[in-house]
């Protein structure tokens, strides 16, 4: 089943909408099959971010990374990396549209709550830039089957 990287940024932890960001992927069926908080450092944001050095907001994006600590999430599901960018929103929190999470939550470019995978090959890369392989888990989400006892399952 395919699988994204989701990074909950320093302003969602700071601005304590780390658990509404994370009910909307599970309400929309997402699985987690990861989940951490860590505090980002240099080396790791010049690789996450490899494509963006020389722009002139590079190292104004990195301090903001390291501002507060970070929220790592790997979500398991169906297309999940195209479904989870389209619940982002754009990059311009100010553009994206309401009822996506960046349209709802901010109004900024840079600041914009979360950072999705954005294609399957990047996802395998961040993934494995953020998780060990012991740290992603495989289960099964609740039914009655799987979480009533036998007895309760009787009646
Ligand atoms: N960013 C910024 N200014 C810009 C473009 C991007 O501060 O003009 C920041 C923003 O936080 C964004 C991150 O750099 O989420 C990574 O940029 P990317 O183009 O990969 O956007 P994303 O994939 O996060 O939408
Ligand atoms: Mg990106």
């Amino acid at each position: 089943m395919e699988k994204t990287l989701i990074l909950l940024k320093p302003d969602c932890v700071s601005r304590d909408l780390a658990g509404s960001v994370i009910s909307r992927f599970e309400k929309k069926g997402l699985k987690i099959v990861g989940l951490k908080m860590l505090q980002l450092n240099d080396s790791l944001l010049d690789e996450h971010y490899s494509h963006l050095k020389g722009k002139p907001f590079f190292a104004g994006i990195k301090k903001f990374m390291k501002s507060a600590p970070i929220i790592a999430i790997a979500l398991e599901g169906l297309e999940c990396v195209e479904v989870a960018r389209a619940m982002c929103g754009p990059t311009n929190a100010r553009k994206a549209a309401p009822g996506t999470i960046r349209g709802d939550y901010s109004l900024s470019v840079q600041s914009n709550i979360l950072h999705a995978s954005d294609s399957l090959e990047s996802a395998q890369k961040e993934l494995k830039r953020f998780f060990s392989k012991s740290e992603l888990f495989s289960y099964e989400k609740a039914s009655f089957a799987s979480i009533y006892s036998e007895d309760e399952k009787k009646g």
